[in-house]
């Protein structure tokens, strides 16, 4: 296990003067190991507020063509670092906390996709970003919740299996009933906590406001939704409506944008479960010790990286995206 640092000591003590000064520590190392700050939508706010970009994949994609840094700090979970490297592989990438990983990405591995591969010969094997770098080398073509029914239709099989969100899988089946998915078993074990009773009863205690859902909800859940998307649509579907309160289908951290986005506007959780404990472990204190020793560096064997870069860039390929880009998210 990492030890506690004294940051960590700094920030407990929940001193606006103190958490101040650690911010400003975060921005003066910054400049000196000239490090690019990247922090996914569901970060505590802190890390969110000394991030040099914030986002989902799309707008995290832009992150890594570097600007010139040296190092990329990534303020997230470990598949979103791991993708940084597969596609930077020359840069310094490092995930503050190691044990900050993705429960979802856990439910799937190499060994188990190899023999998935071997029953259904015929598949193309679809991975959602969302799954490590040894999964993505075993796979055909990448996704993210935003393209993968564009992904999908792409593909001239009959067959898909789709590693490892059976919910996103569902999901895209909706739109592709010319394909067979067939579903692995795995989930978001933040997005799989809310519940149809959840929203109808948020709902019947606002009603008239518009439920937002992001696509690794289980479907009954999606059945509810008036909207479905991943982080990177909602703003733009706020910005749209002339609803005042909004409920909305993903974890916590993203009330945080939206609100500073959409002053204006409310927004309600359906559920208070909604909280994915490993993209809390990254605090402004790791942050700041992730700056100072350069720990943890995300290192990945060559054979596996360049296939993984493959799975990836085919994906690119098929929705237009950067080169360079670091598909990070969902
Ligand atoms: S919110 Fe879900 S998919 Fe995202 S890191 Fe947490 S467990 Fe993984």
């Amino acid at each position: 296990m990492t030890t506690a640092t004294q940051y960590d000591v700094l920030e407990r003590a929940n001193s606006h003067e103190l958490r101040d000064r650690l911010r400003d520590k975060v921005l003066r190392l910054k400049r000196e190991r000239n490090a690019y700050i990247v922090a996914h939508n569901y970060q505590n706010y802190e890390v969110q507020e000394v991030a040099d970009i914030l986002g989902d994949s799309l707008a995290l994609s832009k992150a890594a063509i570097g600007v010139g840094a040296d190092v990329i700090v990534f303020c997230g979970v470990d598949f979103m670092a791991e993708s940084a490297k597969i596609l930077n592989p020359e840069k310094t990438v490092i995930l503050p906390v190691r044990e900050a990983d993705c429960p979802m990405a856990l439910m799937a591995n190499a060994e188990r996709v190899r023999a998935a591969k071997a029953q259904y010969p015929d598949a193309a094997v679809v991975c959602y970003v969302n799954s490590s770098a040894e999964v993505k080398a075993e796979s055909d073509i990448a996704c993210t919740s935003a393209n993968a029914v564009q992904v999908v239709k792409s593909l001239p099989h009959k067959r898909v299996l789709f590693v490892p969100d059976k919910n996103l899988g569902h999901y895209v089946q909706r739109f592709c009933p010319e394909k067979e998915i067939i579903l692995w078993q795995g989930f978001c074990t933040t997005h799989i906590r809310v519940t149809a009773k959840d929203v109808l009863d948020t709902k019947a205690k606002h009603p008239g406001a518009p439920f937002i859902a992001h696509p690794e909800c289980p479907p009954e859940v999606i059945d509810l939704a008036d909207h479905v998307c991943s982080t990177s649509g909602f703003g733009p579907y706020i910005q749209r409506s002339s609803a005042r309160t909004f409920i909305i289908g993903t974890e916590v951290g993203m009330i945080y944008k939206l609100k500073k986005d959409h002053p204006d506007r409310r927004f309600i959780m359906p559920t208070e479960q909604f909280v994915c404990q490993t993209m809390k472990m990254t605090t402004l204190g790791w942050v700041a010790h992730a700056l100072e020793t350069l720990e943890h560096k995300i290192e990945i064997p060559e054979p596996v990286r360049s296939r993984a870069e493959q799975c990836l860039r085919r994906m690119m390929a098929v929705t237009h995206d950067h080169p360079n880009a670091v598909i990070a998210s969902y």
